[in-house]
């Protein structure tokens, strides 16, 4: 599999849309892999993982045919992560000669929930096309030439009295190779470890860097390198990675306190590949 990481930030971006902190100064002026969109990876050409806002602007960076995108794993509702509107302009006049006409979108309910709050602004020949598949905890799904396990991300506590969000992680596997795409959780919860423990040998491993060098615990729905270091430590004790396993970090905020040129050198001495928007990596 080649995993592409399209955008590599939290919700509002580095720099981000409205701030003036000295790390969204700092990236500015930089420039380069200092600059984060809203995340989003692409695995092979057909495998879209995410909707951010930022889709479009992806698409013009990377040179991206879009329209070969089969499928769409969205792992939550939150903005950086599913911008349901763009569906709209899929198909129909408003997309001509694509690769894929049909596209399955795997999510939660509560994901699917939100698009159907816009839908109304698609047309029939459109709506046609999407194919929304809901999805629960650890039913792996098998489509084209991957098997993709959805499993619950330690995220979004503040909604857990009001229903039963789902946000996802996913376990993605093809030709005998596996991801572990782990954003927008904290350290997992034990019915994940549980479950990993049987997941077979893992060679990738994007975790969560929101928190940048801060320990944000074990309540926290995101990491930061302490935990990372933490989680990692753990898949190796479990057998489930080894010597072989990349490990990635991805999704940054500005509160983290760090633009990629000062954390990339501290996260390498950890073991880490600090992630960049249009890093590519083989699996
Ligand atoms: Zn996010
Ligand atoms: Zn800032
Ligand atoms: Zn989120």
């Amino acid at each position: 599999m080649l995993l592409t990481y399209l955008g590599t930030a939290a919700a509002e971006g580095i720099p981000a849309v409205f701030c003036n902190c000295p790390v969204c100064q700092e990236a500015s002026r930089l420039g380069g892999r200092n600059i984060r969109t809203r995340s989003q990876a692409l695995i092979n050409r057909d495998l879209l993982i995410d909707l951010p806002p930022d889709t479009f602007l992806h698409k013009l960076q990377h040179k991206l045919d879009l329209s070969a995108v089969r499928y769409l794993f969205v792992t939550h509702w939150h903005m950086d992560h599913f911008y349901p509107q763009e569906l709209t302009v899929r198909g129909s006049y408003y997309s001509h000669q694509m690769v894929s006409p049909e596209l399955d979108i795997y999510c939660a309910a509560e994901t699917k929930a939100l698009f159907e709050t816009i839908g109304w602004e698609a047309n029939r020949e459109t709506l046609d096309a999407l194919h929304f598949h809901i999805l629960s905890p650890f039913q792996t799904v098998e489509t084209g030439d991957y098997r993709v396990t959805p499993l619950p991300a330690n995220h979004m506590h503040e909604l857990d009295r009001t229903g039963h969000p789902h946000p996802y992680i996913y376990l993605i596997e093809s030709e005998g190779r596996r991801i572990l795409y782990a954003h927008d959780t904290g350290i997992f919860l034990p019915e994940v470890w549980d479950y990993l423990k049987t997941a077979g040998p893992i060679q990738l491993v994007s975790l969560d860097g929101t928190g940048g060098t801060h320990e944000n615990g074990p309540k926290s729905g995101h990491m930061g390198l302490p935990d990372d270091i933490l989680v990692r430590d753990r898949l190796i004790e479990m057998g489930v990675c080894g010597s072989d396993t990349q490990f990635i970090l991805n999704h940054f905020s500005h509160n983290g306190g760090m633009v990629y040129d000062k954390y990339a050198p501290l996260g390498a001495e950890q073991g880490f590949t600090v992630s960049y928007d249009g890093m590519a990596v083989e699996v």
